[in-house]
């Protein structure tokens, strides 16, 4: 998430994510929230919530990561959380099965990712333009040409 949004979310909920400034060792934090943009809305509402759920001082909910699942889902972890914060959390994950990560579109889906890509939640048109197969195949085709697999030079 790029830092303009990172900052919104810290000036709204400044006791929620008050780990943002805690050393790595302690908490996850301090690496911000890492996914992208589209998740935005989410993620405020998610913090709304929890914030309205939650008693104040020392005891109070603190997030202390936001990233990803494996399958490519919404990863949010905190500290002193009650079961229907829990639920919070849970929803926003769902949501965020839905929603581009990219732009925050909705119906979005689940897009394996090729190679080494993680898995993540794209609508159709940031799964486009993000990968541009047509053209990597042209290149290729072109700088080298086809030859049949089953002709062997023998040297005699
Ligand atoms: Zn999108």
């Amino acid at each position: 998430m790029d830092s303009q949004h990172t900052e919104q979310l810290y000036e709204r909920f400044p006791e929620l994510y008050r780990e943002r400034t805690a050393p790595l060792k302690s908490s996850g934090m301090a690496w911000g929230f890492q996914c992208g943009n589209g998740w935005y809305k989410i993620i405020y509402e998610m913090s709304q919530k929890i914030q309205k759920l939650s008693v104040g001082g020392e005891f109070a909910p603190a997030i202390t990561q936001v990233s990803k699942h494996e399958d490519g889902t919404l990863h949010v972890e905190a500290r002193n959380i009650t079961p229907p914060i829990q639920d919070v959390i849970a929803t926003a994950r769902e949501a965020s099965r839905l929603t581009c990560e990219e732009c925050g579109y909705s119906p979005a889906f689940l897009r394996k990712g090729k190679g080494a890509e993680a898995p993540h939640i794209a609508c159709g048109r940031c799964a486009r333009k993000n990968t541009p197969t047509t053209t990597r195949k042209t290149n290729k085709r072109n700088r080298r040409p086809r030859r049949a697999p089953d002709i062997v030079v023998v040297k005699r």
